[in-house]
């Protein structure tokens, strides 16, 4: 059979066999699929040899480019030795020594005197490091001998993954409402977002006026809420909304004078996104828990880490019978490859002082988003390191959105994979994301196409 052939197999394959993750399967069943067979650097090439620059690093985890040469010989490297093992009373090579250096990186990070969260918890995805956490938080109430808090405190337009426990704390209504029946009840504070302030203010005059709602949520709530949970600096999958400065801190004081946990889910700011390896570190904040993925094996693998303060895991120890063990596991938690993948990952971090280089990127984005904002149909352009979102609206003065159906973001989309470039959008929010690897010559063409993109999806 000739490649044409085999191609069109495939195609029909995956319409015949896949159900893909939030994809409305009708429209993916009209269209051609892109199938993608290879790739290197920031490209991705599909099996007809088209190649397209990776502009949401496939989907927010990859961070040194495809195959990067010291992640593929670690896994490599690591397969000579063991795939896989439980952490279920065994433990491995690969995952202590990355237990070790994701704890002094934690600590590295300039914090004020709160002891560092310490004790990592190994998962396999995002959705489930916020379980773990969210189980830990809660029972760890129970060991202290207080009356059972059965809530959590969260944020509108926050997301946390898409398992029942994490949508319980999520608030994008178009994700999480049709599961509400299933939920269970939290306490929802305003989200920091800006540019649509649901309070009516206006930064910096506004005094944080949404830490002040969070706080009367807290007064008259603590002593039922386990734990705030929030996304440090940038409320991703909600629409790249970045908190004002002071935020961060403020929801950090409000969970030390309320005497409730904090749970940081950096699952996608984590790894150096933010221009920071933590987005905590912008605001010199140390949470109780912070929830790691994505980014952490550079892209490669699942893995996922939960790393608790050594106050709450030592809450949990006590006589067997006592029955103070942490209940819960999966079955490739602390995954040997994926654990070899992120310390090369690590190791890629220091030794091409990544994280130091970032400037000009940032820079060249940054100057994107200036005259991005100037479009009639962008009402907003916001980022924080590499992470940034254009969000357009149908009136500008009025910020009135585009209705949703029209998928706006989608068109840019749909023209940047024309032009070679995969993006994905959240809404009327186009989201800019690339690995951090990317060379300024990529960068640059990167941003061509998405403002062509915005200037023909609002014409
Ligand atoms: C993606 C994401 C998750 C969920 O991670 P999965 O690996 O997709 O389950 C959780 N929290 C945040 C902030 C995320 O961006």
């Amino acid at each position: 059979m000739g490649i044409m052939e085999d191609n069109a197999r495939l195609e029909e394959q995956d319409k015949r066999y896949i159900w893909h993750p939030f994809t409305q399967m009708k429209d993916w069943l009209d269209e051609k699929p892109v199938i993608i067979s290879g790739g290197g650097g920031c490209f991705l090439e599909d099996v007809y040899g088209n190649r397209y620059l990776d502009g949401v690093s496939s989907l927010w985890v990859n961070i040194h480019g495809h195959r990067k040469k010291e992640i593929d010989e670690a896994i490599r490297e690591q397969l000579d030795h063991i795939g896989h093992t439980t952490m279920l009373g065994l433990s491995n090579i690969p995952a202590i020594k990355l237990a070790e250096r994701l704890v002094r990186l934690i600590q590295r990070s300039p914090a004020g005197s709160r002891p560092s969260p310490n004790k990592v918890f190994y998962s396999d995805n995002g959705s489930t490091a916020v379980e773990v956490a969210l189980k830990m938080a809660f029972q760890y109430w129970i060991h202290k001998g207080k009356e059972a808090r059965t809530s959590f405190l969260s944020l509108r337009n926050g997301y946390h993954g898409d398992t029942l426990g994490a949508v319980s704390v999520g608030g994008i209504d178009i994700f999480h409402s049709t599961f509400a029946p299933l939920l269970f009840k939290t306490h929802k504070a305003p989200s920091p977002y800006c540019y649509r302030c649901e309070l009516d203010a206006a930064y910096p005059g506004c005094g944080l006026s949404c830490l002040r709602k969070m706080e009367e949520i807290l007064s008259e709530h603590a002593a039922e809420i386990a734990a705030v949970i929030v996304e440090p600096l940038v409320q991703t999958a909600g629409g790249m909304i970045v908190s004002p400065p002071g935020y961060l801190g403020g929801v950090r004081r409000l969970c030390t004078n309320y005497g409730v946990l904090m749970i940081a889910d950096e699952v996608a700011t984590g790894f150096g996104r933010t221009g920071r390896m933590f987005a905590c570190e912008h605001e010199g904040v140390t949470p109780d828990i912070l929830c790691l993925s994505k980014g952490i094996t550079g892209g490669y693998l699942p893995l996922a880490a939960t790393i608790a303060t050594e106050e709450i895991h030592d809450a949990f120890l006590g006589e067997f019978r006592e029955l103070k063990t942490f209940f819960h596991g999966h079955s490739y938690t602390g995954n040997p490859l994926g654990c070899a993948a992120a310390l090369a990952c690590l190791d890629i971090f220091e030794r091409e002082k990544i994280l130091e280089g970032l400037g000009p990127k940032i820079g060249m984005l940054e100057d994107f988003l200036r005259e991005a904002v100037k479009f009639d149909h962008v009402g907003d352009a916001r980022n924080k390191g590499l992470m940034a979102g254009i969000e357009l609206v149908k009136e500008k003065a009025t910020k009135e959105p585009y209705p949703w159906e029209e998928k706006r973001g989608w068109r840019v989309c749909n023209y940047a994979r024309d032009h070679g470039v995969i993006i994905r959008p959240l809404g009327n929010v186009v989201v800019i994301m690339p690995p951090l690897s990317i060379g300024l010559e990529d960068l640059d063409r990167l941003l061509k196409v998405i403002g062509e993109g915005v200037a023909s999806a609002t014409a």
